[in-house]
């Protein structure tokens, strides 16, 4: 007989928040989606780990490029391009009734994402241009922010910036998700003063749990959580428990931890960070490992209900309420 975390993960629509396929796919020209691969994401174990919607990221390393908008637009054409070599088994979508249709014929839907400010650039309308192509959510820093949002690596007084709210206004008037993981305190403390809107943290931890400057502390938690955002799981060890070796124990503790802070599973969701972190926790090595969190879950106690909120409902209805 099957094993029930096994029923409700097939049964489950499991949805990452946040995948580095691109970033890993430049780093190795070899490494491609539709290829079985070393690295932690291809078409065969997405299908093996049952994921149903996988959240692309498209990242630039701050220093590397002049025009980081034009290095986006190159990237999105060489993601689109690997997602069509997958034969329809992948899909790139940008609304919520498209994703169900994807999910529903068995294939994978793929949701265009953008990792920091520096691909917005200076130019407001490099949003819509964005958006056109795709992009649902903005993740609005990385650890090194821009001129207009700080991030986790800035200094800790910077903040938003008078363009950094017309971003979020745009954002927000587009039906673009905000995602502040990666920001500093000052940043999302000014987020969140600016916009009453709800926001998300596709891959991020408790700072409660560990220290790191890319976890969040409990106000901020409970602010996501009280807007009915979401906070994406991150898989990161260092993230999880500041060392190099981490298990699915370490990312139950942050699961378990914001639970029990806010009082419920609404807020959590998956983000693992694959293809972006050059270490994994045991038992969450690569794509095809979903399955192990969901027994994990399961031998935590959760129900059925709230195992499948957190593979994926919840992360579907902030996108369906902001994305629509
Ligand atoms: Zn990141």
């Amino acid at each position: 007989m099957e094993n029930q975390y096994k029923i409700i993960h097939r049964t489950a629509t499991v949805v990452d928040l946040h995948n580095d396929y691109m970033e890993e796919r430049i780093n190795h020209p070899q490494h491609r989606l539709f290829a079985n691969s070393k690295h932690h994401t291809d078409l065969a174990r997405l299908k093996e780990g049952g994921v149903n919607v996988q959240f692309f990221v498209v990242w630039t390393r701050p220093d590397d490029y002049e025009n980081h908008f034009a290095r986006a637009i190159e990237l999105i054409d060489i993601l689109n391009d690997d997602i069509n070599e997958c034969n329809g088994e992948i899909k790139l979508v940008n609304n919520y009734s498209d994703i169900l249709s994807t999910v529903e014929k068995g294939n994978i839907a793929a949701v265009l994402c953008l990792e920091g400010g520096q691909l917005v650039g200076d130019n407001i309308d490099n949003i819509n241009k964005l958006y056109e192509r795709g992009m649902r959510y903005l993740t609005l820093a990385w650890n090194y922010g821009t001129e207009w949002c700080g991030g986790a690596n800035d200094d800790e007084n910077k903040g938003l910036t008078l363009f950094g709210k017309q971003v979020i206004d745009r954002l927000n008037e587009l039906g673009v998700m905000i995602d502040v993981s990666h920001v500093n305190k000052k940043s999302l403390d000014d987020v969140l003063n600016y916009t009453d809107k709800t926001v998300i943290a596709t891959h991020s931890g408790a700072y409660a749990v560990n220290n790191s400057k890319r976890n969040l502390s409990d106000e901020h938690i409970k602010e996501i959580a009280r807007r009915g955002g979401v906070i994406g799981s991150v898989f990161y060890p260092y993230f999880l428990n500041n060392t190099d070796k981490a298990t699915i124990k370490d990312v139950m503790k942050h699961i378990n931890y914001i639970r029990n802070l806010t009082g419920n599973i609404d807020c959590i969701a998956l983000g693992s960070d694959f293809d972006g972190i050059d270490i994994t926790p045991v038992g969450l090595e690569n794509v095809s490992k979903f399955p192990n969190l969901t027994k994990a879950l399961f031998d935590n106690g959760y129900s059925t209900d709230e195992i499948t909120k957190i593979l994926g409902t919840n992360a579907l209805r902030v996108f369906k309420n902001i994305c629509g």
